[in-house]
């Protein structure tokens, strides 16, 4: 068994689209990224880079290569698993944004993570929480995004 720990903050911006776990947000400010800012789902990638022991998501997916300007992180997450020598048993995860309210959303992250990692919804925990107002999160500058994983060394075949 192998365990995966990623992180990743991206700041707010007006005019920016607002993407976590591959679904658009309805908010006025968005996460400003080379890729589609899609924190929650760089988490997730960095955790299953992790608990390989493998170099992390910037390794990967270099924002200096004009091929991932604005890219679909889900298309990253489907190259990622293509990468990791392993299956995944499950992922946990806690979004951290003072707003909007994430729950109307949640239910379809985890359909699309589910889809891409190749196990149940029920295997994907996706929470959110706010800052308390304090801090630059708290101050609706940016949204930071944990995530862990547990996986089998075992490869797929
Ligand atoms: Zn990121």
């Amino acid at each position: 068994m192998r365990i995966g720990f990623g992180y990743d903050l991206h700041l707010l911006k007006e005019g920016e689209e607002l993407i976590l776990g591959g679904v658009k947000i309805d908010y006025p400010l968005g996460l400003i990224g080379h890729s589609d800012g899609d924190g929650l789902t760089h988490s997730i990638i960095d955790s299953l880079f992790g608990a390989f022991g493998l170099p992390d998501i910037g390794n990967h997916f270099p924002d200096s290569d004009p091929k991932y300007g604005g890219i679909s992180s889900l298309a990253l997450l489907e190259e990622t698993m293509r990468i990791i020598p392993g299956s995944v048993i499950n992922i946990d995860t806690t979004i951290i944004a003072e707003e909007p309210k994430m729950s109307p959303y949640i239910d379809e992250m985890r359909r699309n993570i589910s889809g891409i990692i190749g196990i149940d919804e029920s295997l994907i925990s996706i929470k959110a929480t706010t800052n308390e107002g304090v801090g630059p999160i708290g101050e609706k500058k940016a949204i930071a995004c944990y995530s862990v994983c547990l996986c089998d060394k075992v490869v797929r075949l």
